[in-house]
């Protein structure tokens, strides 16, 4: 017998910097409350336009340690120098309450995810070519060159781990990329195993319950 565990919906996306990755999860979750946007924690060093509980929360790396060793991290990962993790309490209300939330982690983060929850859906965005993500990164002007470089290495690394994901999405527009993980999310909610808990015989018909 099958039984709803949960409702809602766990969407990772990933892709290189300066991906578009970051505005993509930003316009999806102010385009509807179905989305909740998780907000990771970092030992990375704030950039001028970033703001504390909003884009990260910025914490130093012993703070960091006590949220992973008391079991407080879904996920964690280092990415060229820096520690991120995304805070577990966050992410499992938002499921009980049937939202789609949105993880926007780097693919060693995003596996440690899937191999824990095979429900999860994992998106992979990419720019339309190199020379382009290159020129989005040197665009930015949030990094020195040496960390510029050492984002492009890591691009092609993690690029190499596309097969390990459901879903790639080539962002040339992000209207484009929007709209297509809105129906990539509207599509999991069709998914049997998200509607029908087997045990109660009910069905879910949009946030109503249904006698089968
Ligand atoms: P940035 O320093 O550019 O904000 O992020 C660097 C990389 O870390 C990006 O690929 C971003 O998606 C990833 N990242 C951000 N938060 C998390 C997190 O909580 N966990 C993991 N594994 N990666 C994260």
């Amino acid at each position: 017998m099958l039984s709803i565990i949960q409702t809602g919906s766990l969407f990772i996306i990933s892709g290189p910097s300066g991906s578009g990755k970051g505005t993509v999860v930003k316009a999806l979750a102010a385009a509807s409350p179905e989305f909740a946007l998780s907000v990771s924690v970092t030992t990375r060093k704030k950039r001028e336009s970033e703001v504390h509980g909003v884009h990260y929360f910025f914490i130093n790396e012993d703070q960091f340690i006590t949220l992973r060793d008391t079991d407080r991290l879904l996920e964690h990962a280092s990415f060229i120098g820096n520690l991120y993790g995304t805070p577990r309490s966050y992410v499992d209300e938002q499921i009980q309450e049937g939202k789609t939330v949105l993880l926007e982690i780097e693919v060693n983060g995003a596996l440690q995810v899937k191999s824990r929850y095979p429900d999860a859906v994992l998106i992979f965005l990419i720019p339309p070519d190199f020379d382009e993500l290159n020129r989005r990164l040197a665009d930015r002007g949030t990094e020195d060159s040496e960390t510029v470089r050492a984002r492009m290495v890591r691009a092609r690394e993690e690029v190499a781990l596309i097969d390990k994901y459901d879903y790639l999405i080539i962002n040339d527009k992000i209207e484009n990329a929007v709209s297509d993980i809105k129906m990539i999310a509207h599509a999991e909610k069709l998914k049997t195993t998200k509607r029908v808990d087997f045990e109660a015989g009910f069905y879910n018909n949009n946030n109503q319950a249904s006698a089968l």
